[in-house]
This record gives structure tokens, sequence and C-alpha cells, in this order.
């Protein structure tokens, strides 16, 4: 059986034995590290590489983004800024940078203007076309808006990140061709329309992530998450589903290589 998060926040000074250790323990095969800032994004690749140089078994990618939250770093003329930044990644680290993102809406917390967040979605997505890399998608009380984006990008590759949406919404996504990956969100109790949308959608269309530092699983609920859990929220769901555990991660560990392009076939 082998795991793989998709999607996680590792910190610059991240303990890469300790994370070794729990990786091994919980069978986890790899991970994506996002950045969510011009910081962060600079330094996504740098940890991982980090990160594969303490296990070189490990499979291993980054990406870099602007979050929603952060849209006005890239207001006006900066985002030149962010895309010569992927220029560089990608002559710098060509083997670790495997999308851009997290990107996208967030009119839950509305940190940033609606104009501003559009604005630096689109930028990101154009970005992401220009350099063939696909995207992952953040997107909060703002379907409409993102799929409003998206209707002019029908043929690129998106994941739709910490999907905590209901049956309805996989199916639109579905539409989109989306890939839909499912966080900790859907162990949680109350989250009775998430574990329904988990049951409804397709093997094929689903990855698993922890978002970690954030999100623990239940029984991990309030703790600090990391990317070993992965495996909790993946069993979850495969038994949600009623399908074996150890082809639920197969599938979805090959799913999330398919789409980042890190390999062929397990
Ligand atoms: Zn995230």
């Amino acid at each position: 059986m082998t795991w793989f998060d998709s999607h996680c926040h590792l910190e610059a000074d991240v303990d890469t034995s300790d994370l070794n250790e729990k990786l091994r323990e919980r069978n986890v095969y790899g991970l994506i590290n996002i950045g969510t800032t011009m910081e962060t994004s600079r330094r996504s690749p740098m940890v991982a590489r980090r990160v594969k140089e303490s296990n070189p078994e490990l499979i291993v990618g980054a990406t870099l983004g602007i979050h929603p939250h952060d849209g006005a770093e890239v207001e006006g003329g900066d985002y030149l800024q962010f895309d010569e930044l992927i220029a560089a990644t990608k002559e710098e680290h060509s083997d670790l940078l495997v999308g851009i993102g997290e990107c996208g809406l967030d009119y839950y917390y509305d940190y940033c203007d609606r104009r501003v967040q559009r604005q630096a979605f689109v930028a990101q997505i154009e970005s992401a076309v220009k350099y063939d890399l696909p995207i992952v998608i953040h997107t909060r009380d703002a379907w409409e808006d993102t799929f409003a984006v998206l209707d002019d990008f029908r043929d690129h590759r998106f994941v739709l990140h910490c999907f905590t949406g209901g049956p309805g919404e996989v199916e639109r996504l579905l539409d989109y061709n989306m890939v839909i990956s499912f966080s900790g969100v859907v162990t949680f109790k109350k989250s009775v329309e998430n574990q329904e949308a988990a049951k409804i959608c397709p093997v094929d269309r689903m990855i698993v992530e922890t978002d970690a530092p954030y999100l623990a699983p239940t029984p991990f609920r309030g703790k600090p998450n990391n990317p070993s859990l992965v495996s909790v929220t993946g069993d979850f769901i495969a038994k949600l589903k009623g399908i074996d555990v150890d082809l639920f991660a197969k599938a979805t560990t090959q799913n999330a290589l398919t789409f980042f392009s890190l390999l062929p076939t397990l």
C-alpha cells in the first residue's frame, strides 16, 4: 500500500529525518510541496529538494503559487515577477516543478479585493498554460466566479484542492474534467455532504492530500497535521466507498503521479 500526499506546506526548516520516519510508518510514497506567496514559492522547490535528498526513494514535487489571500502581492505589473520566478525555477529545478498554485478565489475570508483575486487567478492560469504546467485550485464560497474563470481554459489540467463540497459540486467539477482532491475534512463528523461526495466521486478522478500543517484528520483533529496522515484520510474514504484500501491507495497515488507528470506508471 502506498499513499501520496498531493498537497502540503512544509516549513523551510522541516526535520527531514522525523518526516521520513513518519512517512515510512504509514507507507507514504511521496508528496507535493505547495507555494502560496512569492516567498514560499521561491522556497518551495528548495524545501522539496532537501526532502528528496534526505530520501531519494521518495517522489517529491513542488508548485509555485499565490494564494487568493495574497493576490494583492501581484496586483498590477508585479505579476511579472511571479512569471519570472516560474521561468527561473523551470531552469533550476525542472525535475521538481510540477504545477502552479495554489491559486483561486476565496470569498469566505475576502482578505483580498475580489477583482484583484480574479486578476491573480487568471494571470496564474495563463502562466500555467504558457509553461505547460497543471493548476492547483483553491476556491471557497466562490463557485460561480471560479467556473466563470475556468470557462476560458476548458482544455487545461486542473485539480480542485481540499474539496469540501457535496455531490452537486462533484458533478460539476467532473464536467470540467477536473481531478478532485479530498483532505482530512472528509473525516470530520459533520462533513456529511462531503462524505456523500466522496462516495459518488469516481476513483479515477480522485486524489488525497493533507494540506498539512492544517486540517489534520480525525482522530488527530486540532493537532498539527503532517504528510503521513494522508493515509488516515485515504483509509477513511476507501472504507466509506466500500472498496479495498490497497487498491484505493494505489489508484489515488497513480492519479496524482499522472496529474503532476511525475511517473508514467507505478
Ligand atoms: Zn494548501
